[in-house]
């Protein structure tokens, strides 16, 4: 089911059920008494990752205090998908921008790879889980991703599970088209791995390429950024062999 667009949505920690009540943060209060200028009696979604999505009326028990009181809800909560998104850390407005999107797109887990040429690192854990519940927020998506901890490449392959099937964006393939590559793909669980702007080393491709559990795909002629190489991919993979069909 897709969302309502015309209200406005906001994620809570709270618990959310038929008599849930929740006196909103100091922070939330000013989005939604400040910025919205919502008043008593409004109405705004709110979900948590885990209870579906709620209609919830707007309450202020006083001039300084908002309470949300649940209503009904509107949306069950979606299992989670089942798509991982393995990337090299970017400098840091460019990672903002690769984080919202591999949400909007379906993501299931973030998941940092540090590589041989990642140029950037990730700085604040808060600043990525703040941009993926702001990307869940603007594109009505309930199954809030789990953001993971960085972790080496070498790593991450070394205790690899392996009905897991790595899709490994390589810009060195001799191919440009990955949808014959993707019809082959029998695994259902997922994880899509992009390089940093430096690209992957040698090595790193030849150990990826060596893996019975990683499959190469090229992305057409050209050479693309990482965060436009994600997106990319990202919707491949969704209209091939993901919730797109
Ligand atoms: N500096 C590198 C390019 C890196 S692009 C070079 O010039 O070769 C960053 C990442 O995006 C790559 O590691 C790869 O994962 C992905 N990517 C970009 N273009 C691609 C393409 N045409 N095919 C497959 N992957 C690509």
């Amino acid at each position: 089911m897709r969302a309502n667009f015309r209200m406005q949505r906001l994620f809570v920690e709270m618990s959310l059920g038929a008599a849930a009540r929740h006196e909103v943060s100091s922070e939330q209060f000013n989005y939604l008494a400040n910025v919205l200028r919502l008043e008593d009696g409004a109405e705004v979604l709110v979900f948590n990752g885990r209870d579906g999505e709620w209609k919830t009326r707007v309450v202020f028990p006083s001039r300084k205090k908002i309470v949300l009181e649940a209503v009904e809800q509107t949306r069950p909560q979606p299992l989670p998908s089942d798509l991982h998104y393995l990337f090299a850390p970017l400098k840091v407005g460019r990672l903002d921008y690769l984080v919202q999107k591999a949400v909007e797109m379906g993501a299931g887990l973030l998941q940092p790879v540090m590589t041989q040429h990642v140029q950037g690192k990730i700085t604040s854990m808060d600043r990525l889980q703040a941009n993926v519940i702001e990307a869940a927020e603007q594109c009505g998506i309930l199954a809030v991703p789990e953001v993971s901890q960085p972790k080496k490449l070498g790593d991450l392959l070394d205790h690899w599970p392996a009905d897991r099937r790595i899709i490994f964006c390589d810009e060195g393939d001799e191919g440009q088209n990955p949808l014959p590559v993707l019809a082959g793909i029998k695994e259902t669980k997922l994880a899509l791995l992009v390089g940093p702007e430096g690209g992957f080393s040698d090595e790193e491709r030849q150990r990826l390429r060596s893996l019975p559990f990683v499959t190469a795909i090229p992305l057409g002629p050209r050479i693309l950024r990482a965060d436009t190489a994600a997106v990319a991919a990202l919707a491949v993979i969704q209209a091939a062999i993901g919730d797109w069909r």
